[in-house]
C-alpha cells in the first residue's frame, strides 16, 4: 500500500518533490480541456500499440506490408444480382440463387474464398487468425471427411463453412436428381457435422445449369458466388480482360499444399496479401455483405 501511494503521489499534479515541471492550465479551463485531451492521447496510444502488434505479426508471417483493415460491415446490405451473361433460363422468374463474381461496393475491399479441402495445414489456421484475415470456405465432402475436425477448428475461429458438393462432379452432366443428391447431400453433411446449414453454394469448376440452381434452392441455398480472380501459390489468374483486381471482387483459392503446388498454404496467402495490400485493398468478410 505504501509503495503504491508513493508512486501515485509522485505523479500527482503539484507534487512539490516531483522533478517534472508542472504546466498549470489557466483557472476555469481544466474541466473543459484536460479530459478530452487525455482521452485522445490514450486513444492514439492504443492505436499505435495495435498497429505495432499488427506490424510485428505481419513481419513474423513474412508479409511485405501490414494488411489493411477493412471498413465496418455495411449497415445496409447491397442488393446481389446475377452477373450479366451468367443467368440460366427462368433465373429471375423462379427466383433462383444469384450467381455473381463481385459484390457491389465503393470500398477498396476484396473477399477471399478457399475451395475443396485437400490440404489441412494447422499453420494456415494460425496464420489467418493471427493476421485476422477473413475468408469463406467451400467444402467438398470427399476431401473434408479425411479430417472433419480440422474444419471444425476453422469454424471455431469464425470461418463460415459452405457447400461445394459431396464429390466435386461436373454438375451440368448430371440429371436433376443426381445434382440434388450432390448439393443437398452436402447441405446435410455440413449441418450434421458443424451444426449449420450453408446459405452459400459454389458449383465445382464454376459450372452449373438451371437444374443446379433449382436443386440448390430446394435445400436452402440463397447465393451462388463464383469468383473474379484466382490466386495460386505462384501466380494470379483473372476473369477480366484488364487483368486487375476491382472493388468487391471475390477471389478464389484452394486448400492445397506442397503435394499439389509448389509451396504451402502460407506461401499462397503471402502471394494473395502482398498484391492486395500493395494495391490498397483490404480483405473483408463475404458474409457481412450478403
Ligand atoms: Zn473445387
Amino acid at each position: 500500500m505504501l509503495a503504491v501511494a508513493a508512486i501515485a503521489s509522485a505523479c500527482a499534479p503539484g507534487n512539490p518533490s516531483g522533478d517534472r515541471t508542472e504546466v498549470r492550465p489557466a483557472p476555469g479551463q481544466q474541466n473543459l480541456q484536460a479530459p478530452p485531451a487525455r482521452a485522445l492521447d490514450a486513444y492514439a496510444t492504443k492505436l499505435r500499440a495495435e498497429y505495432a502488434a499488427r506490424a510485428a505479426t505481419a513481419k513474423r508471417w513474412g508479409l511485405a506490408k501490414v494488411p489493411l483493415v477493412p471498413p465496418a460491415p455495411p449497415a445496409k446490405k447491397p442488393r446481389i444480382t446475377t452477373r450479366k451473361g451468367f443467368e440460366v433460363d427462368g433465373h429471375r422468374e423462379l427466383n433462383l440463387p444469384p450467381v455473381f463474381t463481385t459484390i457491389p461496393t465503393r470500398h477498396k475491399i476484396v473477399f477471399l474464398t478457399i475451395d475443396d479441402g485437400a490440404e489441412k495445414d494447422p499453420a494456415f489456421l494460425r496464420m489467418m487468425s493471427e493476421l485476422r484475415i477473413p475468408y469463406t470456405a467451400f467444402l467438398s465432402d470427399y476431401l473434408v471427411k479425411e479430417d472433419y475436425g480440422y474444419f471444425g477448428r476453422m469454424q471455431a475461429k469464425g470461418v463460415v463453412l459452405n457447400n461445394h458438393t459431396l464429390r466435386h462432379p461436373y454438375l451440368p452432366a448430371l440429371s436433376y436428381a443426381r445434382q440434388k443428391h450432390e448439393i443437398c447431400g452436402m447441405q446435410d453433411v455440413i449441418e450434421k457435422r458443424y451444426g449449420k446449414r450453408p446459405l452459400l453454394f459454389r458449383p465445382p469448376f464454376g459450372n452449373y445449369n438451371e437444374d443446379t440452381l433449382r436443386a440448390a434452392k430446394s435445400c436452402g441455398v440463397k447465393y451462388a458466388p463464383l469468383w473474379n480472380e484466382e490466386v495460386f501459390v505462384d501466380r494470379w489468374e483473372y476473369r477480366e480482360w484488364d487483368r486487375r483486381v476491382h472493388p468487391g471482387d471475390i477471389v478464389l483459392s484452394h486448400f492445397r499444399g506442397k503435394g499439389h503446388w509448389k509451396g504451402t498454404m502460407s506461401d499462397m496467402i503471402r502471394r494473395f496479401l502482398n498484391k492486395v495490400t500493395a494495391e490498397g485493398y483490404a480483405v473483408a468478410r463475404l458474409e457481412d455483405y450478403l
